[in-house]
């Protein structure tokens, strides 16, 4: 059992490297923030509470979010790891997971990108409405354009990659979850990646981590 965390800012490529993770080691990629965005999709009572605080860039309230994890990480697809992409978010939420108890190895993984370059991947990101595959408009465009390569869905920019809303996630980044570099650094299980590279050879560092605690 391997607990795979994704650490890092909004469009560092938590999201990007989680399914090529996904992929080769067989582990579900849990995303609180597509959970969310299912939700708010299909106006269920989740998404209503969460789409406010979504819209502004801030953190969904902690027990919303633990209750979408405990129930979704007991689940059959996870008995021999998962990969979590974007919880926790701050540390009450990094304790309460421990609090959990789930045994095997734990492994966070922190991609490192500057400023500048987050904002810049943050406005040309696109993403289908359909499957939820990522491009960005610079560095990885659709081969045809507004339309997804892998499903043939529209492909939309959301919500909260408007400008406006980019800074206050950054700054929301910054003040709640950097804290938690620290917290996994001093368990020792803190795994560094430069994340300004291309996809693959940011996937070759991530697979290195990996490898050295399977
Ligand atoms: P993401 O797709 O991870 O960037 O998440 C999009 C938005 O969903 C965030 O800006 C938050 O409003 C909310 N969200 C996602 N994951 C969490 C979490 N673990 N805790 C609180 N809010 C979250």
């Amino acid at each position: 059992m391997l607990k795979i965390i994704l650490l890092g800012a909004p469009g560092a490529g938590k999201g990007t490297q989680g399914n090529l993770i996904s992929k080769k080691y067989g582990f579900p990629k849990i995303s609180t923030g597509d959970i969310l965005r299912e939700a708010v999709k299909n106006r269920t009572p989740l998404g209503m509470k969460a789409k406010e605080k979504m819209d502004k860039g801030e953190l969904v309230d902690d027990e919303i979010i633990l209750g979408i994890i405990k129930e979704r990480v007991s689940r059959e697809d996870c008995k021999k790891g998962f990969i979590l992409d974007g919880f926790p978010r701050n540390i009450k939420q990094a304790e309460e997971f421990e609090k959990l108890g789930i045994e095997g190895k734990e492994l966070a993984i922190l991609f490192e990108v500057k400023d500048e370059e987050i904002i810049r991947r943050l406005s040309s990101r696109r993403v289908c409405k359909n499957c939820g595959a990522i491009y960005n408009l610079v560095v990885s465009p659709p081969k045809k354009e507004g339309v997804c390569d892998k499903c043939g869905g529209e492909l939309i920019q959301r919500d909260d990659d408007r400008p406006e809303v980019i800074k206050r996630r950054l700054s929301v980044y910054k003040e709640q979850t950097e804290p938690l570099v620290k917290f996994y650094e001093n368990r020792g299980i803190l795994g560094k990646v430069n994340a300004e590279g291309e996809i693959e050879q940011i996937f070759n560092s991530v697979c290195d981590i990996i490898g050295q605690y399977l």
